[in-house]
């Protein structure tokens, strides 16, 4: 019975967590003989039960177990099952969405799906931003880092195809620039092909400073606006509702093409061009927010 308690561990916690204890209580009933069996014996006292740790041959019949102990003796190792990490890729030319697992040697364009998940298409939200963005922008508040240029630029002029900005072996679409780790290393596409940042939508989805405010706002009527990094951070939340929505698979972290990390960070730049990148254990106990800097 008390694996189960291992199975409903989130990985990052685990990987802190090997020599947590946890303590097992449990009952078994058997009603045909009105009979009860506990796992912790009768004789067992409060005392008796401070400090003792579970060991099969030292100590048996102690209810407190190591973590560490209870994946090994599932024949697991700790460390794998602690940075074990599923993604969530979604490519504009394909119409579902995948789970991948985090690979140490391929890229996250190059790793095989575990799984692919149909995309449901969440038009009631769509609906209540279009009619948010039909009331037109909003008085821009002032933003004092790493702000853009200008939203209006964006929302009056189509992007086009953005020039070549690097020839990762892994791009599609011409538009990814670098990306240090491997996870990171992501186009927008399959195959070969037009990049999603070319698409009108971009603008006044995702890099709409009035869209990204009124976001805020919804979530935190009081919000100071008082960095870029807020609306950055906007963007990057605003993009995986947009491609992954309520699709995304439990425990499956989203994760954005590098082409379109570069669009918004090039719209809501960080003062230093420092980025953090995708935090993967943070972003696994939160699992809609985005954690790149
Ligand atoms: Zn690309
Ligand atoms: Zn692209």
């Amino acid at each position: 019975m008390w694996w189960t308690t291992v199975g409903h561990l989130r990985p990052a916690l685990l990987a802190s967590a090997e020599n947590f204890t946890v303590m097992i209580k449990n009952n078994i009933r058997f009603p045909a003989f009105n009979y009860i069996r506990r796992n912790i014996l009768p004789e067992l006292k409060d005392t008796d039960l401070k400090g003792c740790i579970y060991n099969r041959y030292t100590n048996p019949y102690c209810p407190i177990f190591r973590l560490g102990d209870i994946v090994s003796e599932a024949k697991e190792n700790f460390g794998d099952m602690a940075v074990e990490c599923f993604l969530c890729v979604s490519f504009v030319d394909e119409d579902k969405l995948r789970v991948v697992k985090k690979s140490r040697k391929k890229t996250l364009q190059q790793t095989k799906p575990l799984s692919l998940h149909q995309r449901k298409n969440d038009l009631a939200s769509m609906r209540t931003l279009i009619s948010v963005m039909q009331c037109g922008p909003s008085r821009s508040l002032p933003v004092q880092n790493g702000q853009s240029s200008g939203l209006s630029r964006n929302t009056d002029t189509p992007l086009l195809e953005k020039p070549q900005t690097g020839n990762q072996a892994w791009c599609q679409c011409g538009c990814c620039p670098p990306a240090a780790t491997l996870h990171e290393q992501l186009c927008c596409r399959l195959g070969k092909g037009r990049c999603i940042t070319s698409s009108p939508i971009l603008s006044t989805l995702i890099l709409s400073r009035s869209v990204l405010e009124t976001a805020l706002f919804y979530v935190d009527p009081l919000a100071e606006l008082h960095e870029g990094a807020q609306l950055r951070h906007g963007a990057y939340a605003q993009f995986i509702r947009w491609r992954f929505g309520d699709s995304t698979p439990r425990d499956a972290v989203p994760v954005i093409p590098s082409c379109c990390m570069g669009r918004i960070r090039a719209e809501y730049p960080r003062p230093d061009g420092k980025y953090s990148g995708l935090r993967l254990h943070q972003a696994m106990h939160s699992q809609a927010e985005f954690n790149a800097q």
